[in-house]
C-alpha cells in the first residue's frame, strides 16, 4: 500500500488571459480579462500523477487558495494514502476549519485523487462516480453584457454551433436587458436562460423585470434574482409571477441546498464542483434535487481543461440531467492547461478517454501561464 501514498504536492498559481472580458451583473464596472486559478498536482511514491484545479471567478481569490493549498494542505496530506480519498478530505476539512472558500479546494484536491484512483484501478473517472448514463452531456452557451447586437451576435454563433440553450447575463437596468433579450431573441430560436446574479434590489423589482422580460423571449427560467441568503422573496417570486426560477449563488453548498428545498424556493438549481467541495458532494446535491424533484445543472467557474474534464465524467455519471450543462469554460480561454483534442463538439461535452480524469498538463501552456506568488 506504500505505493500509492502521497509523495508530493505541488501547486502551480496560472494567470489564465480570457477570449473576452466578463461582464455580470457582479461586476458590470470591474471586468474580469484573466483567471487566477491554481493547478493541484498530487504524486504517489509509486509516480501515479493526479491532476486537481482551483477554478473561481468571484471573488478573484484563486491565488489566496493557491498560497493555502501550498503551504497548509500540502504538507498535511503528504504520506496519507491518495486511493483513501476520505481520509485526505476529512484531513482537508481538519485543516480547513469551515472556512467558507474551503470548498474550492476540496474540489481541486479531490479531483486530483480521483484522477490517481482511476489510474490506479484502470477505470475512468466515471466508474468511480456511479457508472455511465450517457455518452455526453449537452451544453448550453453563455453570453456576457455587451451591446444588444453583439449579445445577439454571439448568441446567434453559440446556437449555430450546437449549444442548447444560451445563458444571458442580465441585472444592467431593464431598458438595458430588454434591449439585449429582444435582440438575441430574433437571433436564436432556443430557449433564453436570464441570469441577474442577485442585481435585482427588491421582490417587487424582479418581479417587473422579469415579467417585463418574459415577454420578449422565450425563457427557460430566471437565475438568481435576488440575494443570496433571501430564500422567501425567490418564493414569493415564483408564486407572483408563475416564472421560473434558478438558485445559483444560494445553492453552493448541500445544506444550501437543503434549505431551497425546504424553502420551496426554487424550481432549478444549479450546482458547481467547485463550490459544493467536490464532484462526489455536488453528486449529493444533485440527489437530493432528484428526491424533492427539483433538476439540476451543472454551472461553471470558467474550469479549464483539467476541472472540466472532471465535470465531464461527473456528468455522463448523474442519472437525472435533464437540461444542458454550463460547463464549457476552456472555451473562454485562447490555450487551455491540457492537450489532446478537445471535450467540447457541436455544443456537447464528454469525458476525454483513458483512465482517470484522461487529461494530462500541457507544459508549454501551464509555464507560459505560472504566476510567482
Ligand atoms: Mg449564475
Amino acid at each position: 500500500m506504500s505505493g500509492t501514498r502521497i509523495r508530493q504536492v505541488e501547486v502551480m498559481p496560472i494567470r489564465a488571459p480570457r477570449r473576452e472580458a466578463v461582464r455580470s451583473g457582479l461586476n458590470g464596472s470591474d471586468p474580469v480579462t484573466a483567471s487566477e486559478f491554481g493547478i493541484v498536482r498530487i504524486l504517489t511514491q509509486d509516480g501515479v500523477e493526479g491532476l486537481g484545479e482551483i477554478s473561481i471567478t468571484f471573488p478573484r481569490i484563486g491565488f489566496s487558495l493557491c498560497h493555502a493549498a501550498k503551504r497548509m494542505l500540502a504538507p498535511a496530506v503528504v504520506g496519507l494514502d491518495a486511493l483513501a480519498t476520505p481520509v485526505v478530505l476529512a484531513e482537508i476539512d481538519r485543516v480547513m476549519g469551515g472556512e467558507l472558500s474551503a470548498p474550492y479546494l476540496r474540489a481541486a484536491f479531490e479531483m486530483a485523487l480521483l484522477d490517481i484512483t482511476g489510474k490506479h484501478f484502470g477505470v475512468p473517472a466515471w466508474a468511480l462516480l456511479g457508472g455511465r448514463m450517457r455518452e455526453r452531456a449537452g451544453l448550453a452557451w453563455g453570453v456576457y453584457q455587451k451591446s444588444p447586437e453583439e449579445m445577439a451576435a454571439d448568441a446567434a454563433a453559440g446556437w449555430a454551433a450546437g449549444f442548447q440553450a444560451i445563458k444571458l447575463k442580465v441585472g444592467r437596468g431593464l431598458e438595458d436587458d430588454l434591449a439585449a433579450v429582444r435582440a438575441v431573441a430574433r437571433a436564436v430560436d432556443v430557449p433564453l436562460r436570464l441570469d441577474a446574479n442577485m442585481a435585482w434590489p427588491s421582490t417587487a423589482e424582479a418581479a417587473r423585470a422579469m415579467r417585463a422580460l418574459a415577454g420578449v423571449g422565450r425563457v427557460e427560467w430566471f437565475e438568481q434574482p435576488l440575494g443570496r441568503r433571501n430564500l422567501e422573496g425567490l418564493r414569493a417570486l415564483r408564486q407572483q409571477t408563475g416564472l421560473p426560477v434558478m438558485a445559483d449563488e444560494s445553492c453552493q453548498s448541500l445544506r444550501d441546498a437543503y434549505e431551497l428545498a425546504r424553502g420551496e424556493a426554487a424550481d432549478v438549481w444549479n450546482v458547481y464542483v467547485a463550490e459544493a467541495g467536490g464532484l462526489r458532494a455536488a453528486a449529493e446535491i444533485f440527489s437530493l434535487g432528484a428526491a424533492v424533484g427539483v433538476p439540476c445543472i451543472l454551472g461553471s467557474q470558467a474550469e479549464m481543461g483539467i476541472a472540466t474534464a472532471a465535470c465531464a465524467h461527473l456528468a455522463v455519471a448523474l442519472p437525472w440531467l435533464p437540461y444542458a450543462i454550463e460547463t464549457f469554460g476552456p472555451l473562454r480561454y485562447e490555450r487551455d492547461i491540457v492537450t489532446g483534442p478537445g471535450m467540447i463538439a457541436g455544443g456537447w461535452l464528454t469525458p476525454p478517454a483513458g483512465p482517470g480524469l484522461g487529461v494530462e498538463l500541457d507544459w508549454d501552456a501551464v509555464k507560459s501561464m505560472m504566476v510567482e506568488l
